[in-house]
């Protein structure tokens, strides 16, 4: 395992599209193991392979659990419903230090695959779908900045 750099906005990876993961191999393996340490040492919610400069469709969300981080990972990952609408405060890694105002559908559901190539489905509300959704703009080559109504001011957020 080893902790990986995460590229900020005005880095050429953070705005292309990334391609599809077709092995299913120790590679990927390390890249999740490594981006899963990079997560959590961040501090972050979600992860997406091109914060990392790797331009392949992988990204993590931290779905909570109670005992702390439960990190579900998942590769080819496909939006394949939505439902209702909320707006709020987003972040980014690779935007240190701010925060704009974003919206995104309540619910969500991904149909990805697994480390191992196999289908699953996830779904999630509130912030897992904001997560979903962020992380896999991540992978077209959208940061939430470019998506956002505006950045929040400082004084905004003092009062969350
Ligand atoms: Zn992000």
């Amino acid at each position: 395992m080893g902790l990986r750099k995460i590229l900020t906005v005005k880095e050429p990876a953070l705005h292309k599209v990334c391609k599809p993961v077709t092995s299913f191999d120790p590679k990927l393996h390390k890249l999740l193991d490594d981006m899963a340490q990079t997560l959590i040492d961040a501090n972050g919610v979600g992860l997406a392979a091109p914060q990392v400069g790797i331009l392949r469709r992988v990204v993590l969300v931290d779905v909570g659990g109670e005992d702390g981080a439960e990190i579900l990972e998942l590769v080819n990952p496909e939006l394949v419903e939505t439902d209702g609408e909320q707006e709020g405060p987003e972040g980014c890694l690779s935007v240190p230090g701010k925060y704009g105002l974003v919206k995104r559908p309540w619910y969500a559901k991904v149909r990805a695959q697994d480390r191992n190539g196999e289908w699953f489905e996830a779904e999630g509300e509130e912030i897992i779908a904001r997560c979903f959704c962020h992380e896999l703009d991540h992978l077209d080559g959208i940061v939430y900045t470019q998506v956002m109504e505006r950045f929040l001011t400082k004084e905004e957020l003092e009062e969350d």
